[in-house]
């Protein structure tokens, strides 16, 4: 027995010798961090807010019919891919796919899910709360969604209501040029809109298994001009007098080599777009301005000439 003690701690002691004249392994990389916000561990989103510079992209999106042919989530899965692909260049956290958003207008059509208007702005709001509450003061709304841009102009409008320490930023291509000349040279279709040429050109570059291109046909996505003795006035209902098949274009004409050149425009203009807000020390400064004079209306006398 004491032999066999002595024997076997000679044994852990050359096993022990060898170890310390071993190299020690390299520690493991540190895994690169996700841009998806739901996959990143706590401690690792305290590292992702640090190397975003606090920078979070909210890609918006609705659940509605998209034609007869594409998903439901087509804007969801669209505007997160944009959101992906542009995060990969410019490191920022990527929200998952925010589907509260306006929609009214498809409530005629099956798999539209449209909330009321306060639910919409709470929700908003309270998203981007919880965000700033959690380091990310500069957060990026890219909105896939047409029927959400009055929307979201108003909600930028209405961050100037109360004091707030965050800014939030709306995606927001300039025009360019030499781009749409590209695009333009591209297009095959003059009427699009909704779930036509572009929206299907997208969905088959990046998921091409979700398209049913059969199906393109199977509706029409003619401009019904219904509405067109109606001189110089809006109505909440022109979508519906116009498109009533919630389709606008044909889809038949998309492919993929359109919807990857759609892709990558509006990818390389997030990705300039995130590095301009990542830089952005105006914009904060000049909104504390705005609250702190707000606050003291008239202290500040800007028709006193001094
Ligand atoms: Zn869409």
């Amino acid at each position: 027995m004491k032999r066999t003690c002595l024997a076997l701690a000679a044994a852990l002691a050359v096993i022990a010798a060898a170890a310390a004249a071993w190299p020690q392994a390299a520690k493991p990389a540190a895994a690169p961090l996700s841009a998806r916000y739901e996959e990143l561990t706590a401690p690792d989103f305290s590292r992702a807010v640090a190397r975003s510079g606090g920078t979070c992209i909210v890609p918006l999106g609705i659940l509605e019919k998209h034609g007869a042919h594409l998903p439901l989530g087509t804007d969801l899965i669209d505007c997160r891919e944009v959101s992906l692909r542009a995060a990969a260049s410019e490191y920022a956290i990527v929200f998952p796919p925010y589907f509260v958003g306006q929609i009214f207008e498809a409530k005629h059509q099956p798999g539209t899910i449209a909330y009321g208007s306060r639910m919409m702005l709470d929700f908003l709001q309270q998203t981007c709360d919880e965000l700033a509450r959690n380091g990310l003061k500069k957060i990026i709304l890219v909105n896939g969604h047409g029927g959400n841009d009055a929307f979201l102009h108003y909600f930028c409008q209405s961050q100037l209501e109360t004091p707030r320490d965050y800014v939030v930023y709306l995606f927001d291509p300039a025009y360019d040029e030499a781009t749409e000349a590209l695009l333009d040279k591209m297009r095959k279709t003059t009427v699009d809109g909704h779930a036509g040429e572009e929206e299907t050109s997208v969905m088959l570059a990046h998921r091409p298994e979700l398209v049913r291109l059969d199906r393109a046909k199977d509706e029409s996505g003619e401009d019904q001009k219904r509405q067109a003795g109606l001189k110089n006035a809006y109505t909440g209902i022109w979508w519906y007098a116009a498109q009533p098949n919630h389709y606008r274009g044909d889809g038949s004409a998309g492919n993929a080599a359109f919807g990857q050149a759609l892709l990558e425009a509006e990818t390389g203009a997030l990705v300039e777009m995130i590095r301009s807000v990542k830089k952005d020390m105006v914009t904060p400064e000049i909104q504390k301005k705005f609250f702190d004079d707000a606050a003291k209306p008239l202290e500040t006398k800007p028709f006193v000439k001094k």
